[in-house]
């Protein structure tokens, strides 16, 4: 299975992954991180696909995806 590394230092919060990703396995955190953004996180037993639009969409390059 494919799967997602995100950079959460590097995160602004803005969401476009989460919107993005067609199973919804992307969430927002809870904790902030040293932008005082609350990063992205990947969904605990969440499925990824590999299909890498969270990854083009992200503005800051924050998502790597592995096959
Ligand atoms: S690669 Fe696709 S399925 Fe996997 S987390 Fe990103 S948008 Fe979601
Ligand atoms: S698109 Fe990039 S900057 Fe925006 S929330 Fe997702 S990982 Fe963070």
């Amino acid at each position: 299975m494919a799967k997602i590394t995100i950079n959460r230092e590097k995160c602004k919060g803005c969401l476009l992954c989460v919107n993005v990703c067609p199973k919804g396995s992307i969430k927002q955190g809870k904790s902030l991180n040293s932008k005082g953004a609350k990063a992205v996180e990947f969904r605990e037993n969440a499925e990824c696909l590999g299909c890498m639009m969270c990854a083009v969409i992200c503005p800051d390059c924050c998502i790597e995806v592995y096959k």
